[in-house]
């Protein structure tokens, strides 16, 4: 019926309101951006809240994972320090 269906609020199912609408070129193509918001301010504020929740989630499981990444490679790194060593104490028990 109307295009404003598209867009209902995920957490009170009223359509939302288009509040900025942009064209962004992506590679060879433009895609068009859409920024809605809740008609409901009050609403609108716990959805943000959760949108700020779940990016900041994200970005501690993507910490997370690069300092997890960095201390495997620091093992690495250790252990091809400690490998001449090895070598050298095994030449000295021969
Ligand atoms: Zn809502």
């Amino acid at each position: 019926m109307n295009k404003a269906t598209k867009n209902l609020c995920p957490r009170c199912g009223k359509a939302r309101i288009e509040v900025k609408k942009w064209r962004e070129k992506i590679g060879e193509s433009w895609v068009t951006y859409t920024n809605t918001v809740c008609p409901d301010k009050a609403c609108q504020k716990i959805v943000e809240e959760k949108i700020a929740t779940h990016t900041a989630e994200r970005q501690a499981i993507e910490k997370k994972r690069a300092e997890a990444k960095q201390a495997r490679q620091s093992i690495n790194l250790r252990r091809t320090i400690h490998r001449p060593r090895m070598d050298m104490e095994l030449s000295l028990v021969h």
